[in-house]
């Protein structure tokens, strides 16, 4: 999709399930200005000087918990209100900084990267993107140097996944007041907070009607009814402190409401957006300690009278890991860039992000553990850590399921717009079966579909090195414009009950984003003067490595969506709901 006259545009995920690209929009790859450079190396140098001397995942893994004057000291540091606007105290940086300095704190440690992460990223989020003049100038300054600590409060006992069905209350007393009752669960920094935003449901009057919808409210430990539970004891991440937050008739002044009163819904899911995408830049930092780790190992761990690197099978390992490892770092950069000259509507690319970031880093680690081998399961290096650590990663911030769901169900409804206008489904259906026949009835979109075959999208500012990558994607965006129509013929508005085929659909969005980034910024470095002749030669394997892979499962995916065993499946699932589990036993039978 074009961008607009303003100079916004909207997202390049979407415009994938139209089959269409803007060229613009990819090439070139965004790249660091001079000033940017300079900034990030000495941000990055402040960041490891400081890590070096305070930070000690080991320690604050086994203590759980990371010492008050490590936290002080991020703040000193200005790590803990990055996106924040220099006059209010923070470093004021754009989304491309705030992740490459944020995937630095999170290459040494991953519990610091989440207490900051939940701080800033989720924390105080709304309140720097909605918040009134007023309510920052009040907050934010606090809030950058550390001495108050943000919660974002969203999750209940009753609600994980299915955020709207949030119970907490804040009822109006029509003085100026709220009064909020309810319990949060899981909620990062819980205990070490003095700013919970706070997600809770309000009565609304619609056409006469008494209806729920969600507001968010700031409220302050101090206030009297505010009260957490024990900390959790995590299977990872334990530096960082998770605990149950309690509003037992907190009273709070509507001065307190950030945003539009009963849009907090929107207001949480854009704020989830950004976590999600430092969540996608730390996956990057997590993966490149993984695979330094390991190629240490591996060039010095000695088998058979030869370094383990030498054999193929850990080979595969650590070019696999590396292959990940600049997909995820592709997709992320390709994305702020993207979201700083002006994207407006990117909460596909941070759900591609955070979906293939943790999914990459969690067969990294598995990868590390592998090659580290007895090592690698000994409490004494980091291998096991870092394993636990990595888990939590396609669990918050929107599981992965429900992000693959959100990426296909918001994907076709644009494309499903455009064929409501063609009428009844099945007469595109019988269109569809020639449409070359149906030229006259069906033209332009008969016309789109022949174009979508054929893979006549082509990139042209594509390094000619990556000719046949860049075909190979024109093609595989064919194919899955075309998988997104035949999805919506077949099942309708009924695409909303059938997961299977939205997970596909979420996957090769995904691969065809991984492979438009990876083009991109090969591209531009096999373009730059300043990479040697070895980097390109590196980049370019890399490249071609990461299309092959990604094309290969979208044209597998494409096949799925008509010759699948889906039915299969969820027979057999079913089954195993029945019989409470596995349900066979070796010596029945
Ligand atoms: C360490 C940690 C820190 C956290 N920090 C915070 C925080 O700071 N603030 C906060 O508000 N919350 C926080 N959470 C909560 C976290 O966001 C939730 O755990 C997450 O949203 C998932 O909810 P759930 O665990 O209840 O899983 P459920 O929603 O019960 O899901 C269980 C499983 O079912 C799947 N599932 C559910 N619905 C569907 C569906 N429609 N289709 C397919 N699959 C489905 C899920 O993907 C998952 O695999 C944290 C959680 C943890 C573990």
């Amino acid at each position: 999709m074009a961008s607009n006259e303003s100079g916004n545009f909207e997202s390049v995920v979407g415009s994938l399930f139209f089959g269409e690209i803007d060229e613009k929009l990819i090439f070139p790859f965004p790249h660091f200005s001079d000033a940017q450079v300079e900034m990030a190396k000495e941000m990055t140098a402040a960041v490891d000087q400081f890590a070096k001397d305070n930070i000690n995942g080991e320690k604050f893994d086994t203590e759980s918990h990371i010492p008050n004057e490590v936290i002080a000291g991020l703040g000193e540091l200005g790590l803990l209100g990055m996106a924040v606007p220099e006059e209010l105290g923070g470093l004021g940086l754009d989304y491309t900084l705030y992740c490459r300095l944020f995937a630095q704190v999170a290459s040494y440690d991953a519990s610091v990267a989440t207490m900051i992460g939940a701080h800033q990223s989720i924390g105080y989020r709304a309140l720097l993107n909605e918040g009134n003049e007023e309510q920052k100038k009040k907050w934010l300054p606090l809030l950058s140097s550390g001495k108050v600590i943000a919660a974002f409060c969203l999750t209940e006992p009753g609600s994980g996944s299915d955020a709207y069905s949030i119970k907490t209350k804040a009822v109006d007393n029509k003085d100026g007041t709220y009064t909020i009752t309810g319990q949060k669960l899981w909620i990062t920094n819980g205990g070490l907070a003095g700013f919970y935003s706070v997600y809770c449901k309000t009565d609304h009057e619609v056409d006469g009607k008494t209806v729920e919808k969600i507001s968010c409210f700031i409220v302050e430990k101090e206030r009297v009814g505010v009260s957490f539970g024990e900390k959790e004891n995590k299977m990872g991440i334990r530096g960082s402190e998770t605990r149950a937050v309690y509003f037992d008739k907190v009273v709070v002044p509507k001065e307190n409401i950030i945003g539009e009163l009963g849009k907090g819904f929107k207001i949480a899911m854009n704020v989830l957006n950004s976590g999600r995408l430092s969540l996608g830049a730390g996956c990057v930092a997590g993966m490149k300690t993984v695979l330094a780790l390991a190629t240490e190992h591996a060039t010095n761990r000695k088998q058979f009278d030869r370094p383990i690197a030498e054999f193929g099978l850990i080979q595969q390992k650590l070019a696999k890991m590396a292959e990940m490892t600049y997909a995820v770092e592709s997709i992320v950069y390709l994305s702020t860039g993207n979201m700083t000259k002006g994207m407006n509507d990117y909460y596909m690319e941070t759900a591609v992000c955070k979906v293939y970031g943790s999914e990459c880093l969690w067969q990294t680690v598995d990868m590390g553990m592998q090659i580290a081998a007895g090592n690698g399961y000994m409490k004494e290096y980091p291998y096991e850590r870092i394993m636990r650590d990595s888990r939590i990663q396609l669990i918050f911030e929107g599981t992965n399921e429900i992000l693959r769901c959100l990426l296909a169900l918001s994907g076709v409804r644009g494309p499903s717009e455009d064929m409501k206008e063609l009428g009844k489904i099945s007469e595109v259906s019988s269109a569809l079966q020639d449409p070359i026949k149906s030229l006259g009835v069906f033209t332009k979109f008969a016309r789109k579909r022949l174009s979508n075959m054929m893979g006549s999208k082509q990139l042209t500012k594509a390094h000619p090195e990556l000719k046949e990558q860049a075909d190979k994607f024109s093609s595989c965006l064919g194919k899955f414009a075309i998988a997104v129509e035949d999805s919506l013929i077949k099942y309708g508005k009924k695409i909303i009950d059938n997961e299977l085929p939205q997970g596909r659909l979420a996957d090769m969005v995904i691969d065809l984003y991984v492979m438009i980034a990876v083009i991109s910024r090969t591209t531009a470095i096999l373009n730059s003067s300043k990479a040697t002749q070895d980097q390109k030669d590196y980049v370019l394997r890399l490249t071609k490595q990461i299309c092959k892979d990604a094309r290969r499962r979208v044209t597998r995916n494409a096949k799925s969506m008509s010759k699948n065993s889906d039915k299969a499946v969820i027979k057999i699932s079913e089954s195993v709901v029945k019989y409470g589990g596995y349900g066979l036993d070796i010596i029945d039978f």
